[in-house]
């Protein structure tokens, strides 16, 4: 109720123009930025020109300020730091005080986070705070001709339309956006800008959480987003033993593990290594989908693969419609025999 009741408060007639520029949330992982963000700052720079403004990053971790360069070269004109020994792992309390503070003093127009576990985290929680509403999980963005607003588009209904979402009333307009979903912009590192500093308003005892030892998943699974080979495995594999034969496909290609719903829910293999709607979007240059059939919520998440290789014992399956390579036949009898000849390349 009363979250309700200061969003309400606070959506009252805002002065929109007070508010410019397009901003983009830098996630950094141990000092290292994670792709999603540049692809942001690659469609942020689109964006910014397009409505004449300028493209800021926001940074925040500790001693962080050395990857600056790196964001410059992927389009920004401006950074805002803020750095302090509190910013060494994502919190969910330090960076939603921190970003907060940073849009309520210097009011951008637009901002960009990525749909990621630590961006699903914090967009949904910054917006409440500063009242304005995120449209999350989008998979394209442009400028609305009529408005000049970011027109934000996410599947909806179970995929089954694409929705574009406008926001008129309240600033900024907030959205999470996929990873993959743009290309990672070519870098100019002959590109520098402005560093703000800003001091971190975090005080002792905001932070309500202690992490207390962080545990890595499977190395298979953790790069799904970012792996160039992936190994899908769904019902039609039977047994979580089988998975193994997912797993070491996977690992002589060099690639990450990925699953259907079927094969989490059945409790095969963790939810980390969902693909689809509910799941991860991914965008390798080969998925190989054995024993998947190709449910609309699973191709949701997969079908920017460059090219897709589907496995199945059923020639209709639906996953064939749209793989490039189809192999007709028992998942369990062809994943050994493709092992086998990858390992003599
Ligand atoms: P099935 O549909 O049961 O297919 C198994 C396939 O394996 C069949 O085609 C069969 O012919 C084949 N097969 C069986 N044995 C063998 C064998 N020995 N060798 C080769 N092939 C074999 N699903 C997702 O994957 N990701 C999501 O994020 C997701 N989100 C969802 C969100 C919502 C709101 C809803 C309603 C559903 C969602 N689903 C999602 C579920 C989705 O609709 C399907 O139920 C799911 O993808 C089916 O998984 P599957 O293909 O592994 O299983």
């Amino acid at each position: 109720g009363a979250i309700i009741r200061e969003v309400e408060e606070k959506s009252v007639a805002i002065d929109k123009g007070l508010y410019k520029g397009v901003w983009v949330y830098i996630e950094q992982v141990n000092g290292s930025i994670r792709n999603v963000s540049h692809e942001l700052l690659g469609e942020g720079r689109k964006l910014a020109d397009a409505m004449g403004q300028e493209l800021a990053a926001v940074l925040i971790g500790q001693n962080v300020s050395n990857l600056t360069k790196e964001i410059f070269a992927s389009g920004a004109d401006k950074i805002y730091v803020v750095e302090g020994p509190e910013f060494r792992h994502y919190s969910t309390d330090g960076y939603t005080i921190t970003f907060t503070d940073l849009i309520n003093t210097y009011r951008p127009s637009v901002i960009l986070m990525g749909a990621t576990n630590d961006g699903r985290d914090l967009g949904p929680r910054v917006a409440c705070r500063v009242g304005t509403g995120l449209t999350a999980d989008c998979t394209n963005l442009d400028i609305d001709e009529a408005t000049g607003l970011v027109a934000w588009t996410r599947p909806a209904f179970g995929g089954n339309i694409m929705a574009t979402i406008l926001c008129p009333d309240h600033r900024p307009q907030m959205g999470t956006i996929r990873p993959k979903v743009f290309k990672r912009p070519d870098q100019d590192f002959s590109r520098t800008g402005e560093v703000i500093q800003v001091a971190s308003k975090v005080q002792p005892g905001d932070i309500r959480t202690k992490l207390i030892e962080v545990i890595q998943g499977s190395t298979v699974a953790c790069n799904l987003e970012e792996a160039e080979f992936i190994v899908a495995g769904g019902r039609g594999i039977c047994k979580p033993e089988n998975f193994k034969l997912i797993e070491e496909l996977a690992a002589v290609l060099g690639g990450a593990v990925g699953a259907s719903r079927a094969a989490v829910d059945a409790g095969w293999i963790p939810a980390l290594n969902q693909v689809g709607q509910t799941g991860k979007t991914v965008g390798p240059k080969v998925y190989i989908a054995c024993g998947i059939s190709g449910a609309i919520q699973h191709i949701a998440g997969m079908s920017s693969a460059d090219i897709v290789i589907a496995i199945n014992k059923d020639p209709d399956a639906p996953i064939f419609k749209m793989a490039d390579y189809g192999i007709v036949g028992d998942a369990l009898e062809v994943i050994p025999a493709l092992i086998a000849e990858f390992k003599k390349i």
